[in-house]
């Protein structure tokens, strides 16, 4: 357990916001149009999941599920 519930790979993320529409309290868009994590806290582990799934270019991460 590393004690992070979500991360976002900056390197990898293309901005398509799908992770901000479905946890948008846990998730937003930065300046550059990258996700950042707002607050893992504010998503339930199901959207969290659902978030990775949808992330069309795989930058989300659940590195306490990994
Ligand atoms: S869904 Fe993926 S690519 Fe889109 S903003 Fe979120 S992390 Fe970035």
């Amino acid at each position: 357990m590393s004690g992070e519930r979500v991360r976002v790979e900056r390197e990898l993320c293309i901005g398509a916001a799908q992770c901000v529409r479905i946890a948008p309290r846990a998730f937003r868009l930065d300046a550059d149009r990258i996700a950042v994590v707002a607050d893992a806290s504010a998503a339930t582990d199901e959207e969290l999941e659902l978030a990775e799934r949808r992330c069309p270019s795989g930058a989300v991460f659940l590195p306490d599920r990994d």
